[in-house]
């Protein structure tokens, strides 16, 4: 069971201006399970909430509390999240396997315990047959799909995911949206995604949360979002 509570939570960068805030009074209630896509122009704040809740970026003003507990201060390290990027980074001199095991070694898994995580990833990915391969010699489609894979041998109750398909040709973005999804039917994971894309967000939020320059201009299911008159 995990609920995310973002409470009135301000970013300003350090270099910026006093009054020049990237995040604004960003208050959302997250519920268990849930598929929260955050929408909206480049700029407008989406990475940056992301990134709070996530910890790479501090939070300014307010308040992250993730089942009940104040989480400003935690270390990334020790939020139960996985994160997911645009950019893959995945590492070109590793093979799949070694990509998707490296979180799992650095936290010391034992061997066995790695190979059953990595072979159900793998699996549920449809990645088994290429494990031993480089990234060089995947599609963009299975990089995109080894960076998830990294992300799901992590087991944490938390997914986030910042624009995880912009990267990929159209036709491959409607065929890992739907595999997304999917994912997240099977992991029950509580999801927040980043997107400036409006029909990623209509097809696969539960709501929406709609920015523009650092402010929540609105927060519905995708009918209320995209129907309201
Ligand atoms: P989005 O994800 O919606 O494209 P961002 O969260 O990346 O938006 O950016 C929000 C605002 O914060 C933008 O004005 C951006 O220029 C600024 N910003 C983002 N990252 C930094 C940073 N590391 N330092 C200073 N300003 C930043
Ligand atoms: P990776 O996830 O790239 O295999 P680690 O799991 O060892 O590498 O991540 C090291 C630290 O860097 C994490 O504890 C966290 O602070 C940050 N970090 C790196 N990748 C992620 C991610 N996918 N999600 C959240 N934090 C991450």
């Amino acid at each position: 069971m995990v609920e995310i509570d973002l409470n009135h939570i301000y970013k300003r960068y350090a270099n910026a201006e006093e009054n020049n805030y990237a995040v604004s009074d960003f208050d959302l209630h997250i519920k268990d399970k849930e598929f929260i896509v955050f929408v909206g122009p480049s700029g407008c704040g989406k990475s940056t909430t992301l990134r709070m809740i996530a910890g790479l970026e501090d939070i300014t003003k307010g308040e992250l509390i993730i089942d009940g507990k104040y989480e400003n201060d935690t270390a990334p390290k020790d939020r139960n999240i996985a994160m997911v990027f645009q950019n893959y980074a995945l590492y070109p001199h590793m093979t799949v396997f070694d990509n998707m095991a490296f979180g799992l070694k650095l936290r010391k898994y034992d061997k066995d315990k790695i190979k059953e995580k990595v072979d159900y990833a793998a699996k549920v990915l449809g990645l088994t047959e290429y494990l031993d391969r480089k990234p060089a010699a995947l599609s963009g489609g299975q990089r995109q799909r080894v960076a998830l894979g990294r992300a799901i041998v992590r087991d944490a109750p938390i997914f986030l995911m910042d624009e995880p398909l912009s990267n990929l040709d159209a036709k491959l973005r409607v065929s890992m949206r739907a595999e997304i999804a999917r994912l997240h039917q099977e992991l029950h994971t509580t999801t927040i995604y980043v997107t400036h894309d409006q029909t990623e967000a209509m097809t696969m939020a539960d709501r929406i949360v709609v920015m523009s320059m650092g402010e929540v201009q609105q927060i519905g299911t995708p009918k209320e979002v995209y129907e309201s008159p």
